[in-house]
C-alpha cells in the first residue's frame, strides 16, 4: 500500500528510459534518431503496458479462486478516453516517465495528446461504464467488462459553415497498443433459420453464423496490484469467402457476404436515446450478448466443472436495456446446450441478472417488433413468450381479475404492431433494478415501473452515479490535485470524501488565491486551444460559462442560448452598463439523424458569428462552439469552467455525471432540480449553487393542466423580442427563414416556463462573480463537499447491495 509516497531513485527513470528505447528498436523497428512522435508514443505505451501486465496476470490468478463470485458488466458502450496518462497515474509512474521522456527530448503531455481517444460510446452512459471499470479495478473487485470493439467509434464532429459535419472515426488505423487479440477465444454467433423441438429443448437450424473474436484491454486499478479486463468482441465472417460464388467467378459477390457479416461490429450507433428500428442494431446487441454468455459459461465450467452452482458464482449486470437479450440467451444455453429443465434455468437466471435503468423518456425505451425478433432470433422470441406466460400466470394469481394490469405488464405490447418491451423483460428477470439518482429512482417506481413496483416491492433500488477522481481530477487537473495534496495529502484519490478536509482551508486567503491562480491557468490553456483550433480570441479573465454534453432537446442548450440573446440585447441597449464579461462555451455532438439538435448547433454558431463580430458587444460577450466533444476535450474544458450549466427540464435527466465533474473541478453550478443536481444541492448547500426553475412536480402539473407556451411569449416583452429576432432571421440574414420552426410550438421541454427564472438567476451569478474571493470560496466548498459523487462509492454500493461480491485478496 502507498507506494506513491515513496520517492524512487533515478534508477527507475533510467530503467524506464531504457525500456522505451528498447521498445522503439525491437518492437517497432525504429532508430531513435529518425523516429517520429507517433513511434515514440507507441514505444512509451508498450513500455507502460508491460508494467501493467504483470499485475494483470496476478489478478487473473486470484480470480480463479473457486470461492469468489464474479461480476460481469455488459454494456454496448465504453467511453474510456485515452489510456496513457491514466495508466501512468494508476501505476504511480507519471513523474518517472515524464522525466525519462524528457531525457529523450520528448514532452510527455504533447506525446499523450497524439494517442487516439477511442469513442466507443455516445455520452453519459458509456462514460459511466468507463468510470465503473476504473472503480471496479481500484476496489479489487473480481469484475470484467464486456462490449463491442467497433471498428468505427463515435463520429468525429467538424463544423462546416456553422453546421455539424460527421467524419468517420477510424481509431484503429494505427493499431491499438493497449489490446491483446485473443485468437484462441472465438465463439459462433448464430442468426435466422428455424427450430426443431425435442421436448423442452430446441434445435436451432440457423442460416447464418458469425464468429466473435475477443480483444482484451487491461484496466489498471489505482495504487493496487488489481487490474481488470475489458473484453471487446469483433466480428469475423465464418467463411472468409463464399467458395461457391468464388468458383463461379463472381469474386465480388464472394466477398460481399464476408463484409455483410462483419458489419455487425463495424460502427457504433450514433444515437443514445432513440432505439433505431434498424435490424443491424438488434444484430449488434445479440452479437455482444451471445459471445459474452458463451464466454462466461465456459469460464465458469473451467473453474467449477459444473453448472448447477452458476447463480452462486456469477452476477451479470445490464447497463441499460441494450444487452437484455442476455436473459433469453442464458436460458437458451442452459436448456438447449446444458440440459437444464426450464424451471431450473429460470431459477438461476432470476438470481444472476441485475439492470440499470437510464431513462424514463418514452421515446427512448427499447422495443423490438415481434416479427423482426422472430426472424432473426426465433429461439429467443419463443423463450420470451414462455417467460411471459409464466410471468402472467403469476400476475393473474397475484392481481386477479385485472386484465388491464396484465396487459400493461405483459412483455409483449399487443398494440403498436406487437413489440417486445425490453425494459419489462429486464425487470421481470432481474433480482435488482436500479435508477441512477434519488429523483430518477423515485420517478421510476412512480411512473415507468409503477405496476412492477407493486408486484416486486423490494426489487427497485437507487444507486446514485459517480465519477472517477483519478481521471476527472488527478489527470485532468494536475494543478488543483497538487493544491489538494498540499492540504490533505494524497489519499483522496482512493477516498474522495476526504475532500471535506479542505473546508477549513476555505477561510485561508492563501488557499483561495491559489485556487484562483489554478483556475486562471486552466482557462488560459483552454483559451490557447480555442485560439489555435478556431482562431477565436477569448479572454481568460471573463467568466467561462460552459455547457458541454450531448445536444438534446431535453438538455435545453436552447434555453442557454435564450439567455445569451437576452444578455446581448441588454448590452446593446445599455453599452456603458456595468457588465460582467462572459464567454459562453458550448460543445457536444448531435445524433446524425436528429434534425432539431443539429439546428441548435447551427443556431449557436450563427449567434456566435453575429455577436463575436459586433464591436458594441464582443468585449463583454463571446460565444464559442468547440467541435468534437469527447473525453479528451472534456478533460481540457471542465477544469477551465467557472460556471457549469446543468439546466435540463426537471424530471428528464436521469442523473448527469458532467455536473459532478464540474463541481469537483471548482465550477459553480447553475441548474434545475433534476437528476443528481438535487443531491448535489443537499451536500454542497443551496447557497453554494444557483438553482432555478420548476421542479419535476411543477413540470408535471403544467403538463397536466395544458401548458401554453404562448402565454409566456406574449406576456414577457424581453422573451417576445428575442424569439422574434431568431424566428425573423436576425442571426441568419442570408436565409431569414432558417429558424422559423426552431421553437417547437408545443415547447415540450418548457423552455419558456423556466426562462424568466433562469435569466434572473444568471443576474445573481454576475453579482457573485464581481467578488472573486467570494466566488472562489464557494468554488472551494463545492470541491470540499462533492466527495460523495465518486464512482468508487457508487460501485461499492453495487457490489454490496446488488451483486453481493467482495474484493479480491491479492
Ligand atoms: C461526463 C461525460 C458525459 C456526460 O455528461 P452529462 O452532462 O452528464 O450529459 C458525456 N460525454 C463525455 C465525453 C463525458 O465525459
Amino acid at each position: 500500500m502507498n507506494d506513491f509516497d515513496y520517492q524512487p531513485p533515478s534508477l527507475a527513470v533510467d530503467a524506464l528510459r531504457r525500456s522505451i528505447a528498447y521498445k522503439l528498436a525491437f518492437s517497432i523497428g525504429r532508430d531513435p534518431v529518425s523516429a517520429n512522435s507517433l513511434e515514440w508514443l507507441e514505444a512509451t505505451l508498450l513500455a507502460t503496458r508491460d508494467r501493467m501486465v504483470e499485475r494483470w496476470l496476478r489478478s487473473n490468478r486470484a480470480e480463479s479462486n473457486l470461492e469468489t463470485r464474479q461480476v460481469y458488466y455488459l454494456s454496448m458502450e465504453f467511453l474510456i478516453g485515452r489510456t496513457l496518462i491514466n495508466a501512468l497515474v494508476s501505476l504511480g509512474l507519471y513523474d518517472e516517465v515524464k522525466e525519462a521522456l524528457a531525457g529523450l527530448n520528448l514532452d510527455i503531455d504533447k506525446l499523450a495528446e497524439e494517442e487516439p481517444d477511442p469513442g466507443l460510446g455516445n455520452g453519459g452512459l458509456g462514460r459511466l461504464a468507463a468510470c465503473f471499470l476504473d472503480s471496479m479495478a481500484t476496489l479489487s473487485l473480481p469484475a470484467r467488462g464486456y462490449g463491442i470493439r467497433y471498428e468505427y467509434g463515435m463520429f468525429r464532429q467538424r463544423i462546416v459553415d456553422g453546421q455539424q459535419a460527421e467524419v468517420p472515426d477510424n481509431w484503429l488505423e494505427y493499431g491499438n497498443s493497449w489490446e491483446f487479440p485473443r485468437d484462441n477465444v472465438r465463439f459462433k454467433v448464430r442468426f435466422g433459420g428455424r427450430l426443431q423441438f425435442e421436448g423442452a429443448r430446441a434445435r436451432w437450424m440457423e442460416d447464418e453464423v458469425i464468429i466473435a473474436r475477443a480483444f482484451d484491454q487491461v484496466i489498471p486499478g489505482y495504487d493496487t496490484s488489481a487490474t481488470n479486463t475489458l473484453r471487446l468482441w469483433s466480428a469475423r465472417a465464418s467463411n472468409e469467402i463464399n467458395l461457391g460464388k468464388f468458383n463461379q467467378g463472381d469474386y465480388f459477390a464472394a466477398v460481399a457476404d464476408k463484409n455483410q457479416s462483419e458489419n455487425v461490429s463495424r460502427v457504433l450507433y450514433p444515437d443514445d436515446t432513440t432505439s433505431s428500428g434498424r435490424e443491424l442494431r438488434l444484430r449488434q446487441e445479440y452479437f455482444l450478448v451471445s459471445a459474452t454468455m458463451q464466454d462466461i459459461l465456459q469460464r465458469h465450467f473451467l473453474y467449477h466443472q459444473r453448472y448447477d452452482n452458476l447463480a452462486d458464482k456469477i452476477a451479470i449486470h445490464l447497463n441499460d436495456t441494450h444487452p437484455v437479450l442476455a436473459i433469453p440467451e442464458l436460458m437458451r444455453l442452459l436448456i438447449d446446450e446444458h440440459g437444464f429443465a426450464w424451471n431450473d434455468a429460470w431459477a438461476a437466471t432470476e438470481r444472476i441478472f441485475s439492470y440499470t435503468n437510464h431513462t424514463l423518456m418514452n421515446e427512448a425505451l427499447e422495443t423490438w417488433p415481434v416479427d423482426m425478433l422472430g426472424r432473426i432470433l426465433p429461439r429467443h422470441l419463443q423463450l420470451i413468450f414462455e417467460i411471459n406466460e409464466h410471468f402472467l400466470e403469476q400476475v393473474r394469481a397475484q392481481v386477479p381479475g385485472d386484465d388491464g394490469f396484465a396487459s400493461r405488464v405483459s412483455l409483449i405490447d399487443e398494440g403498436n404492431g406487437r413489440r417486445v418491451r425490453m425494459a419489462w423483460l429486464a425487470v421481470v428477470a432481474s433480482q435488482k433494478v436500479n435508477g441512477v439518482s434519488e429523483l430518477h429512482s423515485k420517478l421510476m417506481v412512480e411512473s415507468l415501473f409503477a405496476d412492477f413496483a407493486k408486484l416486486f416491492p423490494t426489487r427497485f433500488v437507487n444507486v446514485t452515479n459517480g465519477v472517477t477522481p483519478r481521471r476527472w481530477l488527478d489527470c485532468a487537473n494536475p494543478g488543483l490535485s497538487r493544491l489538494v495534496d498540499s492540504r490533505i495529502g494524497k489519499r483522496w484519490r482512493l477516498d474522495l470524501e476526504l475532500l471535506v478536509g479542505l473546508e477549513p482551508a476555505v477561510e485561508v486567503h492563501d488557499f483561495i488565491d491559489h485556487l484562483r491562480e489554478i483556475k486562471r491557468t486552466n482557462k488560459q490553456r483552454l483559451a490557447d486551444y480555442v485560439k489555435s483550433e478556431l482562431g477565436i480570441e477569448i479572454d481568460p479573465d471573463s467568466m467561462f460559462d460552459v455547457q458541454v454534453k450531448r445536444i438534446h432537446e431535453y438538455k435545453r442548450q436552447l434555453l442557454n442560448l435564450l439567455h445569451v440573446l437576452a444578455r446581448y440585447n441588454r448590452i446593446l441597449d445599455d453599452p456603458d452598463g456595468d457588465w460582467v464579461p462572459r464567454t459562453v462555451i458550448f460543445a457536444g455532438k448531435a445524433a446524425s439523424a436528429y434534425h432539431a439538435a443539429k439546428q441548435v448547433i447551427r443556431l449557436i454558431n450563427d449567434v456566435a458569428t453575429v455577436i463575436n463580430a459586433d464591436p458594441r458587444a464582443n468585449k463583454l460577450l463571446k460565444v464559442v462552439f468547440i467541435p468534437n466533444y469527447g473525453v479528451s476535450l472534456a478533460q481540457l474544458l471542465i477544469p477551465a469552467a467557472d460556471l457549469s450549466e446543468q439546466i435540463s427540464l426537471a424530471g428528464t435527466e436521469a442523473s448527469g455525471t458532467g455536473n459532478m465533474k464540474f463541481a469537483l473541478n471548482g465550477a459553480l453550478t447553475i441548474g434545475t432540480l433534476d437528476g443528481a443536481n438535487v443531491e448535489m444541492r443537499e451536500r454542497i448547500g443551496e447557497e453554494n449553487m444557483f438553482i432555478f426553475g420548476n421542479t419535476a412536480e411543477q413540470v408535471e402539473e403544467l403538463r397536466r393542466n395544458g401548458y401554453n407556451p404562448r402565454d409566456y411569449y406574449v406576456k414577457d416583452p424581453e422573451l417576445f423580442r428575442l424569439l422574434n429576432q431568431v424566428i425573423g432571421g436576425t442571426f441568419s440574414p442570408t436565409e431569414p427563414g432558417r429558424y422559423r420552426d426552431c421553437f417547437d410550438l408545443n415547447d415540450n421541454y418548457q423552455l419558456l416556463a423556466d426562462f424568466r427564472s433562469y435569466v434572473e438567476t444568471q443576474e445573481q451569478v454576475d453579482v457573485l462573480y464581481r467578488d472573486p474571493a467570494a466566488w472562489a470560496r464557494k468554488a472551494a466548498l463545492n470541491i470540499a463537499r462533492i466527495g460523495y459523487f465518486s464512482s468508487d462509492r457508487a460501485v461499492a454500493e453495487y457490489a454490496e447491495r446488488i451483486w453481493q461480491v467482495e474484493p479480491l485478496r491479492l
